[in-house]
C-alpha cells in the first residue's frame, strides 16, 4: 500500500480550491458559528411579517451553505487518511458546529407550517426576495396535512432514540452475535465464515466451497427465523403506526410521499418486470451453460460467467476513455469533464494507507465536484471513473444553473447520470474492442449489473410492499409467513429451471435495506430511467442530448418526476423499464452469440 506522501500531486485532489489555507477554512467557521449563535432571534420575527421571513431563511440558507463547505474540506481531508489527528479533529468540530446550527434553527420548518397558504401567497407578492425560496417552502408546507399538532410532534422527537431503533438491533444481532462457523476453503483450509464475506465466497470457482457456505450460512439464520420475524414485524409495524398518524393511506404512499413519487410509479415498477421474467429466466440458464452444470441452484448464481479481463488500463487511459464517451454530450460536459480531470484537481486517485475505501463524487455549492477512487487500473475501475463523473457532472450542471438552496437533486434521480455513463462506456467498448475475451468480461459486467439493480432490487421491492399490506390487513408477520412469501417470489423471479433450496427461503433476513422501507425500487428506477436515455441518445443523438442536459440543470428546482420529464422520460410509463429490459436481453444474446462461436 503507497504512503500518500509519495504520490505525485497530480493524482490528488485539489482542496485548496475550497479553501486556499487552513485560516480560510478557520474564518468560515467563526462566521457560521456568528451566524448560529444569532439565529433565536429569528424565533420571534418570522412569522410576523414577509421581511422577518425571509431574513430568517436567508440566514438559515447562508448557515447550510456555508457550514456544507466546511463539511466537504472537512470529509475529504478525513477520507484520505483516517488515521490523521489533525484531520479528526477538524471533523470533529465540523460535527459539533451543525448540531449547534440544528438546535438553533430547530424552528425553521415548524413554524413554516404555521403559516396558512393565503399568508404565505401575499407575503410572495409583497416581498420579491422570497421567489427564491418557492419550491424550498413548498416542501415544508406539503407535509401541513401530514403534521401532528406541536406537543404531539415534540412527543414523537422524544422517542426518537427509542423509535427507529429495529435496524440497528438486527445489524448488531446479525453481524456481531450470530456465529455462522467455519468452511473448509478451495485449499482444504478452514475459514470462518461472515455475512461479510459469505457473497465473496459465492463468487468462488468451486462449487463445493459455494455449496458449504451456502449450507453453513443458512443453517444459523433458519435457527433464528422467530427473533428476525419477531424483528421485522416490530419494524413493520412502527412504519404502518405512523403511517396512519400521519394520515397516509398506506406506509407505502408515506414513503413515495417524501421522494414526492406516488405508489403508482412503485407498482408500475413491479409491474414491468414481472412481465419480463423470461428474461432474467434466460440469462440463468446461459450462466448455467457456462458454468456447465446439469441444473443451478441457489449457490450459483453468484458465481461470475467469465473472471476479470487481462486489459489493464493506467489511469491516463480511463481517463481518456471517459472523456471519449462524454463526447456526445457536447461542449460544455465535455470540456468542463476534461478540465476537472486533467487540470482542477477532482479525483483523488490511488489507494494509500489510510484512505477509505471505494469510490465516491462529493462536493456541495461552491466547491469543485470532487471524486474519490481507489484505482487499480482494471475495466471495472475505468466504468467506476465514468459511473462517479456522472455524478460529478450532474451536481456541476445542477450547481450552475441553481441557486445553491435549489441545486441539490433528490435520490430519487441521484443515480441516473451516472448509470447514463457507465452504460454509454459499456456500449462504446462492445462496439469498439477486437477481443472477444474483453467483449465477454464486459457483457458479463453488464449483465450482472442488470440483474443486481434491476431485478433483485424489484424483487425486494415486492417482498416489501406485500409484507406491508399483510401487516396492514392485520395479519401476522411468523417467521412461516415471511419464508414463504420470500420463497414464492423466489419461485417467479429464478423460473422453473433453478433450483430453489429450500433455505433460500431464509434470504430476507439478511437484507438490512428492509429496515429503511420502500428505498431500494430507487436503484431500479434509476437504472430504468439511465437505460432509456442511453437508448435515445443512441439513436436520436445531437437532436436529443440537449434535453438530456437541461435535466442536469434541474437540480432541485423541480420534483424528481418533473426533472425526468425535462430528459423525456415519464416514469409512469411501463415502457420506461422495457428499454433496460431490451438492453439486457441483448447484452444476454451478444453474450451467447461469442461464447457459442468460441466453443466451436
Ligand atoms: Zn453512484
Amino acid at each position: 500500500m503507497l504512503d500518500r506522501k509519495n504520490i505525485d500531486p497530480k493524482y490528488k485532489w485539489d482542496l485548496t480550491k475550497i479553501y486556499p489555507t487552513e485560516d480560510d477554512f478557520k474564518a468560515d467557521y467563526e462566521a457560521v458559528e456568528a451566524l448560529v449563535k444569532a439565529f433565536p432571534a429569528h424565533e420571534k420575527t418570522m412569522c410576523q411579517s414577509a421581511k422577518g421571513l425571509l431574513a430568517a431563511i436567508d440566514d438559515d440558507a447562508k448557515i447550510g451553505y456555508t457550514l456544507s463547505k466546511l463539511y466537504v474540506y472537512a470529509h475529504l481531508y478525513f477520507d484520505t487518511d483516517n488515521s490523521n489527528n489533525v484531520h479528526q479533529a477538524r471533523m470533529g468540530r465540523v460535527r459539533s458546529l451543525a448540531v449547534a446550527a440544528s438546535s438553533a434553527s430547530w424552528f425553521v420548518g415548524p413554524y413554516i407550517l404555521r403559516l396558512d397558504e393565503k399568508t404565505v401567497e401575499e407575503w410572495f407578492e409583497e416581498e420579491p426576495g422570497l421567489e427564491t425560496y418557492r419550491r424550498l417552502i413548498f416542501k415544508v408546507m406539503r407535509e401541513k396535512s401530514h403534521t401532528l399538532s406541536d406537543e404531539c410532534e415534540k412527543l414523537v422527537a422524544s422517542m426518537g432514540n427509542a423509535l427507529g431503533s429495529h435496524g440497528n438491533i438486527r445489524g448488531i444481532f446479525a453481524n456481531s452475535d450470530l456465529q455462522f462457523g467455519k468452511i473448509r476453503d478451495e485449499n482444504g483450509k478452514y475459514m470462518q465464515l461472515t455475512d461479510t464475506n459469505y457473497v465473496s465466497t459465492l463468487m468462488k470457482p468451486q462449487r463445493n466451497v459455494r455449496r458449504a457456505a451456502f449450507n453453513c450460512l443458512y443453517k444459523t439464520y433458519g435457527q433464528f427465523g422467530n427473533t428476525f420475524a419477531t424483528m421485522y414485524e416490530a419494524y413493520v409495524k412502527e412504519r404502518i403506526t405512523f403511517a396512519k398518524i400521519n394520515k397516509f393511506k398506506s406506509s407505502l404512499e408515506a414513503s413515495t410521499f417524501r421522494d414526492e413519487v406516488t405508489p403508482v410509479i412503485y407498482n408500475s415498477l413491479i409491474k414491468s418486470v414481472r412481465s419480463s421474467l423470461p428474461v432474467i429466466h434466460d440469462y440463468y440458464e446461459l450462466k448455467r451453460e457456462v458454468l456447465g452444470l446439469d441444473r443451478l441452484h441457489m449457490y450459483d448464481v453468484y458465481t461470475p460467467l467469465i473472471g476479470e479481463c487481462e486489459s489493464k488500463y493506467t489511469y491516463e487511459e480511463a481517463v481518456e476513455e471517459v472523456l471519449e464517451t462524454v463526447k456526445v454530450f457536447g461542449e460544455e460536459y465535455h470540456s468542463t469533464l476534461t478540465e476537472g480531470l486533467k487540470e482542477r484537481g477532482w479525483v483523488d486517485v490511488y489507494p494509500s494507507k489510510g484512505k477509505r475505501g471505494g469510490a465516491y463524487s462529493s462536493g456541495c455549492p461552491g466547491t469543485e465536484p470532487y471524486i474519490l477512487l481507489n484505482f487499480t487500473e482494471t475495466f471495472d475501475d475505468v466504468s467506476t471513473l465514468a459511473h462517479e463523473a456522472g455524478h460529478s457532472m450532474h451536481s456541476y450542471f445542477s450547481r450552475k444553473y441553481n441557486e445553491p438552496h435549489n441545486s441539490d437533486y433528490t435520490i430519487f434521480v441521484a443515480e441516473v447520470a451516472s448509470t447514463v455513463n457507465e452504460l454509454l462506456l459499456a456500449h462504446r467498448k462492445l462496439e469498439e474492442c477486437k477481443s472477444d475475451a474483453e467483449k465477454l468480461s464486459i457483457l458479463d459486467g453488464l449483465m450482472e449489473t442488470y440483474k443486481g439493480t434491476l431485478y433483485r432490487q424489484t424483487m425486494f421491492a415486492e417482498f416489501e410492499r406485500n409484507v406491508h399490506r399483510m401487516a396492514e390487513k392485520g395479519e401476522p408477520l411468523t417467521a412461516d409467513v415471511l419464508n414463504k412469501e420470500y420463497m414464492k417470489l423466489i419461485r417467479a423471479y429464478f423460473g422453473p429451471k433453478v433450483a430453489k433450496d429450500r433455505q433460500i427461503a431464509y434470504e430476507w433476513m439478511r437484507i438490512p435495506h428492509f429496515y429503511t422501507n420502500f428505498y431500494v425500487y430507487k436503484y431500479a428506477t434509476c437504472i430504468s430511467a439511465a437505460s432509456a436515455i442511453v437508448k435515445r441518445i443512441e439513436t436520436e443523438g445531437e437532436a436529443y442530448v440537449g434535453q438530456y442536459i437541461e435535466f442536469l440543470k434541474c437540480g432541485g428546482s423541480k420534483s424528481p418526476l418533473d426533472s425526468l420529464l425535462v430528459a423525456g422520460i415519464d416514469m409512469s410509463d411501463p415502457k420506461v423499464v422495457d428499454g433496460a429490459i431490451e438492453d439486457f436481453a441483448s447484452a444476454i444474446k451478444q453474450f451467447r452469440e461469442i461464447y457459442n462461436s468460441q466453443a466451436k
